[in-house]
Formats: C-alpha cells, structure tokens, sequence
C-alpha cells in the first residue's frame, strides 16, 4: 500500500523518533509499504517520519545501475558505529521537499548496524551513495533535514517555497 508522504515543513518531520523495542507483523508492513512509497516516488530511501511514524524505521534501495538487481534495505533501529574522516560531496534531495536540491558534504564511508525484517543483527560498510543515502535516512530519525546543513538563507528559501507548495496542494 502506497502511503503519503509528509512534506516540509510538518512538525513530525522535526521530532527525534523513538527505537523499535520489538519487530512486530505490523512494523514489518509497515516497511514494505515504505519501500512500495520510495520505489513509486521514485526515491533511494525513506524513513518512518516522512510518512508520518515517529519510530526509528528506514527504507533505502540506492542500485541505480538499470543491470543489476534491487537491493531493498529495511533497517530497525539503525546506527552509524564508524565514519571516514574521508567526505564526499552529493548533490541531495528528499521526498519530503520535492524539486529542491543542494550540495551535502558527509562523511564518504560509513558503518551502520540495524535489524534486519527478522529481528537479526546486521552490520555493514557503506560507501558512495549509499552512504550518503543512508546518513541521510538517519538523520530524519533525529529530526534533521538536509536543508539543515545548508546556509540560513537558502535553507529559509526553500522552507518558503514548501510552504506555497503545501498551500497550493491543499487548494480544493
Ligand atoms: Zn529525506
């Protein structure tokens, strides 16, 4: 099931999320709906507060090349225990402020654990994209968007510009 997706500014989007104390049946639908969201979008990643649950949940799946095949991640609880001191510089968007794109610089390779669907115990390295995409995904678990990194004017910019958006989308 396709589910909506919040759009800056909205205060859930700015809420620290609560851990997962247990993978529940509904928490796992819950993420294959996520993941039906992200891929529709089209997106590489999405986290349970974009569609409005404050619960440390994401999604991600950042295969771009057309020839290989999906990797869908879903990751409860997820944590970075290691980063590069390396950065990469990428051009981000998010779901939640359509059509808005800026430079991020973080770091280039990171190590995340998680949970995976069955409640095992995961831990990976990530670098490039999926790095970033997912230092991105967890960042939305602790409240903060990509604009944040960005510079007071051109963070206020595009809040405004959302804030039209939302207001023409609301219009009957
Ligand atoms: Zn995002």
């Amino acid at each position: 099931m396709k589910l909506p997706i919040l759009i800056h500014p909205d205060p859930r989007l700015k809420k620290a999320c609560a851990p997962v104390p247990d993978l529940s049946d509904d928490l796992r639908a819950l993420a294959k709906d996520m993941l039906e969201t992200m891929y529709d979008a089209p997106g590489i990643g999405l986290a349970a507060p974009q569609v409005g649950v404050l619960s440390r949940l994401i999604v991600l799946d950042c295969q771009k090349d057309e020839n290989s095949a999906p990797r869908p991640l879903v990751m409860f609880n997820p944590e970075i225990v290691a980063l590069s001191e390396d950065v990469n510089v990428y051009e981000e968007g998010c779901l939640s402020i359509p059509d808005q794109y800026a430079e991020v610089t973080r770091p280039e390779a990171v190590t995340v654990a998680w949970l995976d669907e069955a409640g095992n115990p995961q831990e990976e390295e990530f670098d490039g994209l999926w790095a970033t995409c997912v230092q991105h995904e967890i960042d939305h678990l602790n409240g903060k968007l990509f604009i944040d990194y960005l510079k007071p004017l051109k963070r206020q910019m595009i809040t405004r510009k959302m804030v039209k958006l939302k207001r023409e989308m609301a219009r009957p």
